[in-house]
């Protein structure tokens, strides 16, 4: 549906913002472009907007280019975090108004059918009178969000649109999206910055950084199987542990333990470990307590989150998180000992490439 191809965006100034992107997005799909700030992804948007050109490459919407194309002739509904409402329309107004205007202008009381069929969907017909000044953020990115399917594109693109919502309408509004862009089946591209609510509403995440694509997966990948250091650490919560270690015969090691090669499974080694310098990365759940630790540390501090206890404890000179359960009654000042689940670790090279 959506073909990418070495597409490349480098601004007037000479910075190149997007370095060559190749994806293939399918119809009805909903991706979300993540990544931190500057990664790119509202360029990429733009560019399939039309509201930039790109320096080079090819963006083809079902086989045809779009590159050079008019904005307006693509097909496509946007919707950007301040909703960019008209505030002297209503709601109605509001939503009727692209199907008002242009070459595919529609009669009015067809304008109004079609706007309240949508409304519909979206929920918002109550407030088919209202103005937008005197509506939640919620309800004004409901209306925005309503005011972009009106012309049925056939892609929907989101950018940061919940950015400007509290925690809890955050939440809320992301499952309406994900269930309304099912439900009607649009192809949709959701740029966030934010994992957490990239993981909840994707099918596929393309999670980027400094202009290229790091990994274009299912979620559940970026987080079991991440393909470098950088998508290891950018993606989970606390943060993955990390620790610089040194190669010895068959053994990785630290200051404080060090890891046997040959009780890794084999299965999972992606080339040899010829190199001197690694990177071990152990997500916070990985470390185990143990009867037998291979090390034992004092827990510094501990915080609740829900039924998760976060303890924070030094080892190999560097802090370090573990998850366990509350009901462990773990405190502050306790010596506790650790093992690791060795499938669910990750070697790197000094340059990121994931090995294991
Ligand atoms: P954010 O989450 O902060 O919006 P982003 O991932 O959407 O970030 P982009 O807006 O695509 O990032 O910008 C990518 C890079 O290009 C940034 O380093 C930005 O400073 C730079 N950039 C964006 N627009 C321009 C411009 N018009 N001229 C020069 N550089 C630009």
């Amino acid at each position: 549906m959506i073909h990418i191809e070495k597409l490349k965006k480098v601004y007037d100034n000479g910075y190149e913002a997007l370095k060559s992107i190749n994806l293939e997005i399918n119809e009805g799909e909903l991706v979300c472009l993540l990544g931190p700030s500057g990664c790119g992804k509202t360029t990429i948007l733009n560019l399939l907007a039309g509201l930039l050109d790109p320096t080079s490459g090819e963006i083809k919407f079902d086989n045809e280019s779009i590159i050079g194309k008019h904005p307006k002739d693509r097909n496509i509904g946007l919707v950007f975090q301040n909703y960019a409402l008209y505030p002297h329309m209503t709601v109605l107004e509001n939503v009727m108004f692209p199907l008002t205007v242009g070459n595919k202008k529609k009669p009015k009381n067809e304008a109004i059918e079609i706007a309240k069929k949508y409304m519909k969907v979206t929920s918002i017909e109550e407030l088919a009178d209202k103005k937008p000044g005197n509506m939640s953020g919620g309800q004004q990115q409901r209306v925005a969000i309503t005011r972009a399917l009106v012309q049925s594109p056939k892609i929907l693109l989101l950018d940061e649109p919940l950015s400007n919502l509290d925690a809890r309408l955050r939440l809320q509004i992301r499952e309406e999206i994900r269930r309304l862009v099912k439900e009607i089946g649009i192809t949709t591209i959701f740029v966030t910055h934010d994992q957490e609510e990239a993981l909840s509403i994707s099918d596929r995440i393309v999670l980027m950084n400094q202009g290229i694509v790091q990994q274009f997966d299912i979620p559940q990948n970026l987080y079991l199987e991440p393909a470098n250091l950088f998508v290891a650490k950018f993606m989970g919560n606390p943060i993955i542990n990390i620790f610089d270690m040194k190669k010895d015969g068959n053994v990785l090691n630290g200051k404080d333990f060090s890891i046997d090669l040959s009780l890794l499974n084999k299965d999972r080694f992606k080339q040899d470990l010829t190199e001197e310098n690694y990177v071990v990365g152990i997500r916070p759940e990985y470390f185990e307590l143990s009867k037998n630790p291979l090390f034992n540390v004092k827990v510094e501090s501990v915080e609740l989150i829900g039924k998760d206890a976060i303890l924070n404890f030094k080892v190999n000179d560097v802090n370090a998180k573990s998850i366990t359960d509350i009901s462990d009654k773990i405190a502050e000042g306790d010596k506790v000992g650790f093992g690791i689940d060795y499938n669910s670790i990750y070697i790197f090279q000094e340059n990121g490439v994931r090995v294991y």
